[in-house]
C-alpha cells in the first residue's frame, strides 16, 4: 500500500458496531465489562480507546512503523520518549533545536539526573567526540527550526553503540517527505499539532516505532503517565492526517516558487531553503528527504525595523507562533519562538534580529509572491536608508 492509501485506509475501517464509515469519536472514559475482566479489549480511555487507536495505527504506518502511541502534545510524547532514560544516563543532541525541547531537557530532565551534550549534528566528528560511555540516546531534529540545517540521519545511526537509540523529530519534513525509520532510526516523535493535523485546530503529539520493546515501554509510560488526546483531539488529528499527502506537495510546491522569488530579490540579503541549491546541505536533502517542506526562512536587508514593517503588512501570512497548516503565518523567530534564549547566544546560533521565517500556506502561490512583493516594495525605503 502507498502512502495516500494507507492514510485514508489504515485504521480506518468502518465501525463493527454501527457500519459508520467514519471511525465514530469514542467519547467515554471507560467501558462496560460482561464479567469482571472480560471485555471486548477497551477497559479505559486512558489506557486505551478505539478513537486514539485509530489514529495510532493510521500514523504508525505512515512512518513505515509498526506501533505508535499518541499523546496531547508534541513535548508529551517528546518526554514519554525520555523517560526511557535512567538518571546517569547520557543524550547527544542537535544544537539548534526546537525551544520547547531545548527548555525540557535543560530544565525539567536535568534536574532528574539525565545528561545532555548539545553538538553541531552536520559534523560527525564532534557528535562522535560526545559519546560516552553511558550514551544511550541521539536526539535528532532535521531539518531544524528556524535555520533549516539537515542532519544525515544514516551516518548518526552508524555511529549507536550497543543498547542505544536514535531518535528523531520529524515534525518539520512530516512523514511524507522523510522516513527515519526506513534510515534506520529507531523511534520517531511528531508534534502533530503541525503538518499531520494541518488544520491549525489541535495539538498532539506520537512517538512511532518498530521495536517491540521500546514500544511496550513507551506504551507503559503512556498509561503510567497518562499525557493522552482526548478522542475528539485524536479523531480532528486523524482527520487531517487523511489529507497529508495532497497537502505536503502543496506546500512544497509553494515555498519552492517563494523561495525561488526571494532569492531574486536584491533588498533580501539572504534565503534558506533544503530545495535551493545554494542551500548548503541540498544534495543531502535530496538524499535524505523526498521533497523539501514547507518552511522558509530568509533575511531582509536594511534594519530590524524594516523587518518588522514588513512582517506586519503582509497580508496573507499571519504573523504567528506554530506552523504546518493549510494558511501562511510568518514568525520573528528572534522574538517569538526562540525569544526564550539570550540574545548571545542566539546570534552565536545565526538566529538574528533580521531573520524571518514563512510557513508556506496551501493559497495560490502567486497570491502569495504578490503579497511577499507588495510587503518588500512598501518597506524598501527603509532598506536603503538604514544599514544593519
Ligand atoms: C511544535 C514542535 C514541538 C512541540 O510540539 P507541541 O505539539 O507544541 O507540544 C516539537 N518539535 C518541533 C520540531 C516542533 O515544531
Amino acid at each position: 500500500m502507498k502512502f495516500s492509501t494507507k492514510a485514508i485506509h489504515v485504521g480506518q475501517e468502518a465501525d463493527p458496531a454501527t457500519g459508520a464509515t467514519i471511525v465514530p469519536i469514542y467519547q467515554t472514559s471507560t467501558y462496560t465489562q460482561d464479567e469482571v475482566g472480560i471485555h471486548k479489549g477497551f477497559d479505559y480511555s486512558r489506557t486505551i480507546n478505539p478513537t486514539r487507536l485509530a489514529l495510532e495505527r493510521q500514523l504508525a504506518s505512515l512512518e513505515g512503523g509498526d506501533f505508535a502511541c499518541a499523546f496531547a502534545s508534541g513535548m508529551a510524547a517528546t518526554d514519554a520518549v525520555m523517560k526511557l532514560l535512567q538518571p546517569d544516563e547520557h543524550v547527544v543532541v542537535s544544537d539548534d533545536l526546537y525551544g520547547g525541547t531545548f527548555r525540557l531537557f535543560s530544565r525539567v530532565l536535568e534536574r532528574y539526573g539525565i545528561e545532555f551534550t548539545y553538538v553541531d549534528m552536520a559534523n560527525l566528528d564532534a557528535v562522535r567526540d560526545a559519546v560516552r560511555p553511558n550514551t544511550r540516546l541521539f536526539w535528532i531534529e532535521t531539518p531544524t527550526n528556524p535555520l533549516l540545517k539537515l542532519t544525515d540521519i544514516a551516518a548518526i545511526c552508524s555511529l549507536r553503540a550497543h543498547g542505544s537509540v536514535v531518535v528523531v523529530d520529524n515534525t518539520f519534513a512530516s512523514p511524507y517527505f522523510q522516513q527515519p525509520l526506513a534510515l534506520g532510526a529507531d523511534i520517531v516523535v511528531h508534534s502533530t499539532t503541525k503538518y499531520i493535523g494541518g488544520h491549525s485546530d489541535v495539538v498532539g503529539g506520537v512517538a512511532i516505532t518498530s521495536n517491540r520493546e521500546l514500544f511496550d515501554a513507551l506504551k507503559f509510560h503512556q498509561n503510567a503517565i497518562g499525557g493522552v488526546p482526548g478522542p475528539h483531539d485524536a479523531w480532528l488529528t486523524m482527520r487531517g492526517a487523511k489529507t497529508l499527502a495532497v497537502r505536503m506537495r502543496e506546500h512544497a510546491h509553494n515555498a519552492q516558487i517563494v523561495a525561488d522569488f526571494l532569492a531574486g530579490r536584491d533588498d533580501v540579503e539572504r534565503v534558506i531553503y533544503p530545495g535551493l541549491t545554494t542551500h548548503p546541505q541540498h544534495e543531502l536533502a535530496k538524499r535524505q528527504m523526498s521533497g523539501f517542506g514547507g518552511m522558509v526562512s530568509f533575511v531582509l536587508r536594511g534594519s530590524a525595523d524594516r523587518t518588522m514593517a514588513f512582517a506586519k503588512d503582509l497580508r496573507y501570512f499571519s504573523l504567528a507562533e506554530s506552523l504546518g497548516g493549510v494558511e501562511s503565518l510568518i514568525c520573528h523567530p528572534a522574538r517569538m519562538t526562540h525569544g526564550s534564549i539570550p540574545k548571545e547566544e542566539r546570534e552565536r546560533r545565526g538566529v538574528d534580529d533580521r531573520l524571518l521565517r514563512l510557513s508556506v500556506g496551501i493559497e495560490d502561490a502567486g497570491d502569495l509572491v504578490d503579497d511577499l512583493r507588495r510587503a518588500l516594495d512598501a518597506t524598501r525605503v527603509l532598506a536603503a536608508t538604514t544599514t544593519p
